[in-house]
């Protein structure tokens, strides 16, 4: 089965800090005033920060977010704007407290200018809405978020700003970028905190022993930047193909123009039927059909083994199914009975 988790990101790198400290981990707090290069390799020499520390070290990991001070800020990488294919570019989140107990599935709900997420927790409903600023203001976007969310608010509303896209490299010299350093896509399918799972364990696999190498770097490139050139497409086709027309943002992005690579797959499941998941993709065949069948592509044809079942075969297969779904989930305890009762969070009182 597929599956993914809802979790409190906060509380989660509270977590993770924890073990890592646990494990040995020293953690210096402070602010990155300068990041210094060697002059003669343009490496990564020192960090240094506001108190006149200055750490030096080996291999360097940015995870200073969208500011990308190491590998943009010092190493000026580049980066590829991807925000004519996603044109979203705000955020804004709000956490409210739960009105109900909460449904084991993240909703991503459409609006007239991007659309706007509910992700319940056992404690709290994270809450957010995610448009395009040259088809929606912020007030008004503001507005529609305020006006549809249940509960009481915990904070105050958080507005970003950001482009879709990602760093040329990823890795480049002594820097590797992790998070959103690397590049950021819109949380419509909530893949970035993925994306930096597995960026570390690529680290881990292809952590240098003693000196980097240039096939270590390229490699870990080739297969990050496959990823998100991946989710990316997946992402462009919830937009692509809706036939949703009723706004300028609708129209506009109906009509815009999208990657080959997206391109192909979208045709090739209008005229075969077919899907392929190629490497370690994140999205299975499934996934893509869902949102292909479910956005109005029918495929013109299919495999003909699938003739092979007549009709009414076929017609009593599919009831049999959702009778055995249907009692399987009648016996299931309820989504927040199993949370509880499984992994029921002891959740500090400042969360
Ligand atoms: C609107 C929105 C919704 C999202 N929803 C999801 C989701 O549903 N699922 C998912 O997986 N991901 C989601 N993400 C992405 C998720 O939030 C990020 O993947 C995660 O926070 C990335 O962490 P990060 O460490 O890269 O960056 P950040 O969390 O931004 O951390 C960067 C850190 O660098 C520090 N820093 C910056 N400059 C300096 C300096 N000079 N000195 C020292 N420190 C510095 C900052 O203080 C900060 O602590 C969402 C992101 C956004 C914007």
């Amino acid at each position: 089965m597929n599956y993914a988790y809802q979790l409190d990101s906060g509380l989660y790198a509270r977590f993770l800090r924890g073990m890592a400290e646990a494990d040995g981990t020293r953690r210096i707090e402070g602010k990155i005033a300068q990041v210094q290069l060697d002059g003669e390799t343009g490496d990564i020499a020192a960090l240094l920060l506001d108190s006149g520390e200055r750490i030096e070290g080996d291999l360097f990991i940015d995870c200073t977010g969208f500011r990308a001070l190491l590998i943009e800020g010092a190493l000026r990488v580049g980066y590829d704007d991807w925000s004519n294919w996603l044109p979203c570019d705000s955020a804004i989140a709000i956490q409210t407290s739960s009105v109900r107990p909460p449904v084991p599935y993240t909703r991503a709900i459409a609006h007239e200018a991007g659309w706007q997420w509910r992700i319940p927790l056992q404690h709290r409903q994270g809450n957010g809405v995610v448009y395009c600023s040259d088809f929606l203001g912020h007030d008004a976007a503001l507005e529609k978020l305020l006006s549809t969310v249940e509960g009481e608010k915990l904070v105050k509303p958080n507005h970003i700003r950001f482009r879709t896209g990602a760093r040329r490299k990823q890795w480049h010299r002594n820097c590797v970028a992790v998070g959103l350093s690397g590049g950021f896509m819109e949380p419509l399918e909530s893949t970035s905190i993925h994306l930096i799972q597995r960026a570390i364990l690529r680290i881990v696999r292809m952590l240098p022993a003693g000196t980097i190498s240039q096939r270590d770097i390229d490699e870990f490139n080739d297969q990050q930047f496959t990823d998100m050139e991946q989710i990316r497409d997946f992402l462009v086709l919830h937009y692509k193909v809706t036939d949703r027309r009723d706004t300028p943002f609708w129209r506009h992005v109906a009509a815009m123009d999208v990657p080959e690579s997206l391109t192909h797959k979208i045709e090739l499941f209008r005229e075969t039927g077919r899907v392929f998941r190629k490497n370690e993709e994140l999205f299975a065949e499934n996934s893509w059909v869902q949102v292909m069948l479910g956005q109005g592509i029918m495929p013109q044809s299919h495999h003909p083994v699938a003739a092979k079942l007549r009709d009414d075969e076929m017609a009593h297969l599919l009831t049999t199914l959702r009778e055995q779904v249907a009692r399987t989930v009648a016996a299931l305890p309820s989504h927040a009975d199993y949370v509880a009762r499984y992994c029921g969070a002891d959740i500090p009182a400042a969360a």
